[in-house]
């Protein structure tokens, strides 16, 4: 980008360097178009998932972007967020430091105002966003490669993004059809329930100390060995299991 503006600044008298990587320019200048972007919202999605995006589903606008990293002619930004009304959007949403603003960024687009959405957004199946939109579209790829992300005013990106990612497909419409997938929310076990406690016990009949399995409710008392869950270690006569670490 720098070898860019080095090129433009090479034919005009309007931009010029300020130093440090900086750049000057002449308000109002005619030959110039300037257009402000924040660094961190210039990473720019992998060519092969949005071109697939946009043959598959008949995209016709990208809802996040700028005049340089926009993957269709028509595209809101940052500042012209209002939804067309019967858009096919193409979303890779802005994920902030923790993917904090992916929610408002589905509730501003998904069965809105007769618009489709495809959106590519890390599988975090924790969240909200998750079940309230991805739960109930009309189609979800789980991507079998990771993501890379690269901006054109940072050094490239040595890895992949942390999570894996699913391409989703919303119609105008919520999905009536009930999906194979469901939702599932346990109460935590706490740090009480047998099942989470390493729970010892010493034999009333030989004395000796044994760890009750995590499946095994509690034995009445007094407790014995061949009250032991594993037919292996349940008699008085059987090795006492011991575990090491070998850190
Ligand atoms: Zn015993």
């Amino acid at each position: 980008m720098n070898q860019y503006l080095h090129l433009v600044a090479s034919t005009t008298s309007a931009l010029w360097p300020s130093g440090g990587g900086r750049w000057m320019y002449a308000p109002g200048a005619t030959e110039l178009a300037v257009e402000r972007l924040s660094v961190k919202d210039q990473y720019e999605t992998p060519a092969q998932l949005w071109r697939y995006a946009i043959d598959a589903f008949s995209l016709d606008r990208d809802a996040h972007a700028s005049s340089l990293n926009a993957v269709l002619p028509a595209y809101s930004t940052r500042e012209d967020t209002a939804v067309r009304a019967g858009a096919r959007y193409w979303l890779n949403p802005a994920y902030g430091g923790h993917c904090v603003t992916i929610a408002a960024s589905l509730a501003a687009h998904v069965w809105v105002d007769g618009c489709a959405v495809v959106a590519l957004l890390p599988a975090l199946l924790h969240t909200d966003w998750w079940h309230d939109y991805v739960m109930r579209a009309d189609r979800i790829f789980y991507l079998r490669e990771k993501v890379k992300f690269t901006n054109p005013f940072m050094e490239e990106v040595a890895s992949d993004y942390m999570f894996s990612f699913v391409l989703v497909v919303w119609e105008p419409q919520p999905c009536v059809v009930e999906s194979p997938w469901q939702p599932l929310s346990l109460p935590r076990a706490g740090p009480s329930d047998p099942g989470q406690l390493l729970r010892v016990r010493r034999c009333g009949a030989c004395g000796k100390y044994c760890v009750l399995p995590r499946y095994q409710s509690e034995p009445d008392h007094p407790f014995v060995c061949a009250a032991l869950g594993d037919p292996r270690f349940a008699s008085c006569e059987a090795p006492c299991s011991v575990w090491l670490s070998d850190g």
